[in-house]
């Protein structure tokens, strides 16, 4: 690259970060990047496709039971625009708080038939060959993506206690969380989960949780947490009202969500027709800004005290293009798969990620 070149990449950098800046949220600690080996956890561009296509197909078919909302889930603002439309399902971006959510989302209760019928096709029905496998690229789930989370939060929360996982899904965190001293439980309403978390060695507790139970599953939590849970949930705010009003003051709450702005937000829109996580239907309801994440926590009394950045914004924008240009195979594409944690970090660096994981805990009583 040549120096007027970078000076141009350098004028692109700054513009993008005086844009976003305004969707930051101030005087709390921040933290960045996690390595991840995506080829260890075999996450190709043909895993990706394959998700792609599940996706596609899920999508088309909830399209006819959608509800269509007026105003931004989070802020409540009628000023909002689309930001892209995926398999059909057009997701739009609020004004005033940069969230980003599903316009058009299915109803509930086609949310809760999609994940009940498709619960027969789910991991646990591998067969005992297979599952030897599983327990493997389990272990280094656990490793890669579970046991970093809970290392950040025991950095940032001193004294531990019990830990409530909501929505557990196969037990990852909870594993991770008792092997580092935590009291942990976890809460899972998908029973193919629970069973191949209780084959994996952990076990976990059925439970949809809401407002009958939460007082109840919450009783005595030093910590509570919501790992990819919110962007799921139709009224994120009036869950963690509930979620909030279980707990007493000094507990602390962590959550995990996909974030925007970031570099995966703009591959998404680049290459919808390639949408497998992060802005994809019928999943994915919601991308929060550290504003609107902010916004639902503060209503809530709970205050932020830490926020760490990472992501795949690399990997899903190269194996977009891989995709795209039929080159996933060529000699070329692993060393750039390499690359990926370096370049991500910069990404990281720049307040461009994917995703976030807050620490934050129930505002001390005045
Ligand atoms: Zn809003």
């Amino acid at each position: 690259m040549n120096r007027k070149e970078s000076g141009k990449l350098h004028i692109v950098q700054e513009s993008l970060k005086m844009k976003d800046n305004k969707y930051l949220i101030k005087g709390v600690s921040r933290h960045y990047s996690k390595p991840m080996n995506m080829l260890s956890l075999n996450r190709t561009p043909e895993w990706k496709l394959d998700i792609a296509s599940k996706q596609k197909k899920l999508s088309g078919l909830l399209l006819d039971r959608c509800i269509a909302l007026d105003c931004c889930p989070i802020c409540m603002s009628k000023e909002h625009r689309l930001f892209v439309s995926i398999f059909d399902y057009p997701f739009h971006q609020c004004d005033a708080c940069g969230h980003i959510f599903s316009q058009r989302p299915p109803a509930t209760d086609a949310i809760r038939d999609l994940y009940n019928e498709h619960q027969d096709s789910n991991d646990t029905k591998a067969v005992q060959s297979e599952v030897y496998a599983k327990k493997e690229l389990y272990k280094k789930r656990v490793a890669n993506i579970a046991r970093p989370k809970v290392n950040f939060v025991n950095k940032i929360v001193k004294e531990k206690g019990r830990w409530v996982d909501i929505g557990a899904g196969v037990g990852d965190i909870v594993a991770s969380a008792k092997e580092s001293g935590w009291d942990a439980i976890g809460l899972e309403s998908d029973l193919a989960e629970i069973r191949f978390a209780e084959q994996m060695g952990t076990k976990l507790v059925n439970a949809f949780i809401d407002e009958s139970n939460m007082d109840r599953y919450l009783k005595g939590a030093k910590l509570v947490s919501l790992f990819n849970v919110l962007e799921h949930i139709p009224s994120p705010g009036e869950f963690m009202r509930l979620v909030s009003s279980s707990i007493p003051d000094g507990t602390n709450v962590v959550i995990e969500v996909p974030r925007h702005p970031s570099i995966s937000s703009f591959a998404n829109k680049a290459f919808p027709e390639y949408a497998a996580r992060h802005i994809y239907p019928p999943d994915h309801l919601h991308i929060f800004t550290e504003k609107s994440l902010d916004i639902i926590l503060k209503e809530n009394h709970l205050n932020i005290e830490a926020i760490w950045l990472f992501g795949q914004d690399i990997f899903e924008t190269f194996s977009s293009m891989a995709i795209k240009g039929g080159h996933e195979n060529q000699a070329l594409f692993s060393p750039v798969l390499e690359s990926v944690n370096n370049l991500q970090a910069d990404v990281d660096k720049a307040d461009l990620s994917d995703t976030m994981i807050v620490v934050a805990v129930k505002r001390k009583a005045v």
